[in-house]
């Protein structure tokens, strides 16, 4: 790593690489984020029926997903807009997990709801909005729960590590940073996807980094493209939003791919993700760690 990076993120020492430190691996059942495999997160904005999530979690398990994604807790743009289950979808993640195997991730958007969100999630989502609530990523941090630290809209990746660096302060060394896009003057796309952001963390920094090309891109036809991208950029895996019906979800059915479209997007990543392992292994015969940096 590049002096001037040590220099510039000082702020956030145990976020960076080190000579000790080269790669965090984060476990949950018997996956491991950060580490060779690529990771697909897969499932609904929100966790909407019974049917919904089990036919999801079984869709998305068969085509290649290590775990399942789903709102119980929903930070909406609109007060009036679905807000979630809360606890009932919860327990609904839960038995998903039971009937697919799937590890599952949702978001927590209050302290006061971390040890009941701890209690049904293998992993504790941060959402863009909440991302500087540091109240909330201490509670969430001392819930032993791996945490996945979404980028604020309008943060910068110094800011992001802040976030994660209250994380580690707090005793818990497993959080995965979560690239969502960001606010820019473009409209056209929901957000702006940073891609810099991957390829410049998977440098600096020994974090695990998923990319959600979802919210980045807030259409499901560019999806596929953004994920693609996220893997050339050196992303650890995706967080993706899938949906039966994307036509009738309640929330984010426009950046939903229906199953179809999922399978598709599975099929069109596999060459890609045949280069990134010829990449691990040249690494690797190099003496290299995962995903180092070489250049
Ligand atoms: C979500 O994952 O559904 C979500 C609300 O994400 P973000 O916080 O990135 O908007
Ligand atoms: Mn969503």
């Amino acid at each position: 790593m590049r002096e001037d990076w040590h220099e510039r993120f000082a702020e956030t020492p145990d976020c960076l690489k080190s000579a000790s430190r080269r790669q965090t691996v984060v476990r949950v059942l018997d996956i491991e984020i950060g580490g060779n495999e690529f990771i697909t997160m897969a499932g609904p904005c929100s966790v909407e029926t019974e049917f919904q999530l089990m036919a999801t979690a079984n869709h998305v398990r068969r085509g290649g997903a290590r775990i399942l994604r789903g709102g119980a807790f929903k930070p909406r743009s609109s007060p009036y807009a679905f807000q979630g289950h809360g606890l009932e979808g919860l327990k609904m993640l839960a038995r998903a997990r039971e009937v697919s195997g799937l590890a599952i991730v949702t978001e927590v958007m209050s302290e006061t709801y971390v040890p009941m969100v701890a209690e049904y999630a293998d992993i504790l989502q941060i959402g863009t909005r909440n991302m500087e609530n540091y109240a909330l990523l201490e509670a969430a941090a001392r819930s032993g729960r791996p945490v996945l630290l979404k980028r604020g809209m309008a943060a910068t990746i110094a800011d992001w590590l802040r976030s994660a660096q209250v994380v580690l302060d707090n005793g818990n060394p497993n959080v995965i940073l979560c690239e969502r896009g960001i606010r820019t003057f473009e409209t056209a796309t929901r957000n702006t996807f940073d891609v810099s952001a991957i390829a410049l963390l998977k440098q600096i920094s020994h974090l695990p980094v998923i990319a959600d090309p979802s919210h980045a891109a807030g259409h499901s036809d560019l999806v596929p493209a953004l994920a693609r991208i996220a893997i050339a950029a050196g992303a650890d895996g995706l967080l993706v939003e899938v949906h039966p019906n994307p036509d009738k979800a309640w929330s984010d059915g426009g950046q939903s791919l229906d199953f179809d479209g999922f399978d598709e997007m599975m099929a069109d990543l596999e060459p890609w993700l045949a280069l990134r392992e010829r990449g691990l292994s040249r690494r690797e015969a190099g003496g290299l760690r995962p995903m180092e940096a070489t250049g």
